[in-house]
Parts: C-alpha cells; sequence; structure tokens
C-alpha cells in the first residue's frame, strides 16, 4: 500500500509504501502495478499512538456500567436518577466520589436500590460500595475478605482492596476487548500497555486470545506481577512489574524492596503507582535502597514537591503521567487540594526540565482514554470550567504529543517513521501545523495497527 503525499512526522512531505506490516520505503515512490493508493492530501502522518498506563479490562467493563460521579453526578438526587433505571440483575456503578453524598453504607445504597445487587465503584478504584443484596449474594458464595468493613458486628458494604475476592466470589470472565480497541484506533491508538497489577500468566493468556481473534487491534505490553514473567509467549511483549501502592496501607518496606530486587533480577524495570506525597517518599526510598535500572517508572506523580523531583532526577526513574486529570478532575482538585500542594499537581515542564523522561498514559477508566484530550490539557493545563492548574508546567504541543510517541519498552526513545519499523501508523486530515492549534482526535483520519487499516473515518470518501 502507498500512502502519498503525507507530511511524514519528523521528515517532511513524502510518500511512504507499507509492505507486510512493516514500512518498506520512504520518499517519492511510484506505485506498483495494483497497489492500493491512500491520498494523504499533505495530512500529517504519525508513528501510532501509544497509550503508556491503561486497564484494558476494566476499560470494557465500564461500557456497561452507570456513571455515578461527578461531572454526571453531583448530588444524591442526581444519583437517584441514575440509578434509577429499570432491570434485573447486578448493577455496577463507576466513578463514584465522596463529593455526593460521603460514603454510603448498605443500608443508605438501599434507598436507591433494593431489589436487585448494586455494586458501586469508588472513582478511585480502590474501593466497592455494596447494596444489601449485593452484600447477601456475595457471602452466600463466600466467606467474606479482610476489606470488607464492619461495624458493630454487621457489614457496612463498604469493600476496600478486594478486587480478586470481588472477581472471584462474581465469577466473572475477563470481557472481550474489540469495543474498546475500535474506540482507541478512533484516536489512533496502535498500542497499549496495560498496567493492570493483577495481570498474570491467565490474564496473559485471556489478552493472548484477544489479540490472536483480532478483538484486541493494537500491540500490547503487559505490566503486571512477578509471575507473568513465567507466562507462556504469545502476541504481547513483557513490560515492567507493577507495584501498586495505598497510602493508608503501604507494604512492609523490605518486602517491596524484595520485590524491586527480584523484578530486577529478573531484568525486569519496576513501575509504582504513586498518586501522593506519600507514596512518592516510599517509592524514592525504596528505589534509593535497592538500586534503580533503565525503565523503572513512577506512575502518575500526581503530586511531586522540587526535592523530590531532584531525587526523581538523581535516580533517572522515567515518569508515566496523565495530564488529562488536570483537565477532568482540576476542578475538584481547586476545592480538595491543599493550597501547598497545587503548584505540585500533575507536573509536566519541571520534570522534563531536569531531564527526566516522560511518557503519557489514560489510565482509563479512571481517565477518558483519548490521548488527545491528554495533548490538549498538557498544553493549556486548564480545568474543564476553564480554571488554571499549573501554568509552568504546560508543555509544548510537539512535547504533549511525544508522550504518546515514545517505545513503550524504552521510553527514552521516540518512535519514528523509518523503513523496517512496524507499519504502526495514524494519518491526519490535515499539516501539523493546523493539527497543533486543535489537537482533536476528531481530525484522525486513518490508522493502521501492524500494516492493516484499523480506524477510517467515516465522514470521508473512502481511503
Ligand atoms: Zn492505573
Amino acid at each position: 500500500m502507498l500512502i502519498r503525499g503525507a507530511e511524514v512526522w519528523r521528515r517532511g512531505l513524502a510518500d511512504v509504501r507499507i509492505t507486510g506490516g512493516t514500512i518498506a520505503a520512504i520518499g517519492t515512490l511510484a506505485p506498483l502495478p495494483g497497489e492500493e493508493i491512500v491520498e494523504a492530501n499533505g495530512g500529517v502522518l504519525l508513528p501510532g499512538l501509544h497509550d503508556h498506563h491503561i486497564h484494558l479490562s476494566a476499560l470494557a467493563a465500564r461500557a456497561s456500567s452507570i456513571a455515578c460521579g461527578p461531572p454526571e453526578v453531583t448530588t444524591p438526587e442526581d444519583l437517584a436518577a441514575a440509578l434509577g433505571r429499570p432491570g434485573s440483575g447486578w448493577m455496577r456503578g463507576i466513578g463514584y466520589h465522596e463529593s455526593v453524598m460521603g460514603l454510603p453504607d448498605a443500608a443508605a445504597l438501599d434507598r436507591f436500590v433494593a431489589d436487585r445487587p448494586l455494586r458501586l465503584q469508588h472513582r478511585s478504584g480502590r474501593m466497592w460500595l455494596l447494596n444489601s443484596a449485593a452484600l447477601a449474594q456475595l457471602l452466600a458464595r463466600t466467606a467474606p475478605p479482610p476489606g470488607l468493613e464492619r461495624e458493630g458486628g454487621r457489614f457496612t458494604g463498604r469493600l476496600f482492596d478486594a478486587d480478586d475476592w470481588l472477581r472471584a466470589a462474581l465469577g466473572s470472565v475477563p470481557p472481550d476487548l474489540s469495543e474498546v480497541s475500535t474506540n482507541l484506533a478512533r484516536f489512533g491508538v496502535t498500542g497499549v500497555t496495560d498496567m493492570s497489577p493483577r495481570n498474570d500468566p491467565a490474564m496473559a493468556a485471556h489478552f493472548a486470545a484477544q489479540r490472536t481473534s483480532g478483538a484486541l487491534q493494537q500491540s500490547l505490553v503487559l505490566a503486571g506481577g512477578l509471575s507473568l514473567s513465567d507466562a507462556a509467549p504469545g502476541p504481547w511483549r513483557l513490560g515492567p512489574a507493577k507495584l501498586h501502592l495505598h497510602e493508608a496501607e503501604l507494604p512492609d518496606f523490605a518486602e517491596a524492596e524484595a520485590f524491586v530486587r527480584a523484578a530486577h533480577g529478573a531484568a525486569r524495570p519496576v513501575a509504582v503507582h504513586c498518586v501522593t506525597e506519600v507514596e512518592l517518599v516510599f517509592t524514592l526510598a525504596l528505589f534509593e535502597a535497592a538500586g534503580a535500572i533503565p525503565g523503572d517508572r513512577v506512575e502518575h506523580a500526581s503530586i511531586a514537591a522540587a526535592d523530590h523531583i531532584s531525587r526523581m532526577a538523581q535516580l533517572a526513574l522515567r515518569v508515566c503521567v496523565q495530564p488529562h486529570f488536570v483537565a477532568e478532575r482540576g476542578d475538584r482538585y481547586l476545592v480538595d487540594v491543599e493550597p501547598r500542594h497545587l503548584a505540585d499537581l500533575y507536573r509536566l515542564k519541571s520534570l522534563s526540565d531536569v531531564g527526566l523522561v516522560l511518557a503519557g498514559g489514560s489510565d482509563a477508566p479512571f481517565g477518558e482514554p483519548d490521548p488527545w484530550a491528554a495533548i490538549r490539557a498538557a498544553v493549556s493545563r486548564r480545568t474543564r470550567d476553564g480554571a488554571m492548574i499549573g501554568e509552568d508546567e504546560a508543555l509544548s504541543p510537539e512535547a504533549a504529543l511525544a508522550l504518546f510517541l515514545t517505545d513503550p519498552l524504552d521510553l527514552a526513545r521516540e518512535r519514528t517513521i523509518d523503513p523496517g519499523a512496524p507499519a504502526d501508523l495514524c494519518l491526519l486530515d490535515r499539516p501539523w501545523a493546523q493539527t497543533r492549534e486543535r489537537l482533536d482526535a476528531a481530525d484522525v483520519r486513518a490508522c493502521w495497527a501492524s500494516g492493516r487499516l484499523i480506524h477510517q473515518r467515516i465522514d470521508q470518501p473512502p481511503l
């Protein structure tokens, strides 16, 4: 196939030939007999975007869930309306935040939904709120886990950090990923790194089957537990070992250090979840004790003080950022975050200024999966209501785009459109000079993963 007259990223106007999943040639190319031709009309051709931090299964589950938190739901009345839909069987609410009505117990949730089991996930992904019917169903099948809160001998319905138990008790099978994959293709995403800490050989087998069947069209890097190293090989690549920290319940330091050493011993970098200052301090101490290897990552770095930034730089850690949280959650942060921390929130420029290597991830479903929204927020630093957070942390459109162009297994390296490289490509309908003013997923015209067309915008004549 020949893409003709594209503004090839970092190269300029050229034709690009794709053969058998790779880029065969770039230059002024004459069509081969019978070759399929795509006229790019000067639109910019980018390496396909890579989402460096996503949770595919949870994102697929979200499609069959009800939004129960801001901005859709901000009051108990909104919540009643959201949950007041007819149906039977389990109801799954997501994105709940205590600003709606605190952390309701089972009896309080029964006032919204009494006749069917309801589980409501907190926006952090760390907590579920269950109504009485849900408690009864789950406890009829399995013994309660330690994370199920008790008050005065009875269960409140608040369930902390017990997703494995919940999954087992529900008997759920991992979801099909075709819809998620199709949606990501619309944004020009040709690769993802799944960062779910529970990824293990069984999940790897599920992902492999989804890749093989064509349900998941993006190339896949799997981060997860140490056991992933033992998974059967499949159409995915092994990513970092994921260490999930929770400020209220930090792991034993020696155990965490042993985890890092075990991963490093298997030549695997470690990615640590850090959304609070305490979690970042723990992580820095951890890498300072165990030593850091190239590829070790801080996920989120939601709060980073100047002193911690220089320690991250000294360790040469990579930082996987979610600039869109400023847009999606910024108005809430302005209320909730201590003013002294606002300057430390989702920093970008001050991280790259000290030489830290950055990559972008949506953290979907906890953030929106559109990387262009993240790129826009990295440039604008605007909340949904238009407030500015950390103006000095803004990146240029080029630097913001680069967050999604890096190599998932070597974040310091930007993927390029070169002969011999995989034909993972994202074609926009206009040149970069215009794209950079908009940074809008609507401008993505077509997308190829390993040379296969996985998205083509339907408002255009066929390519
Ligand atoms: Zn995450």
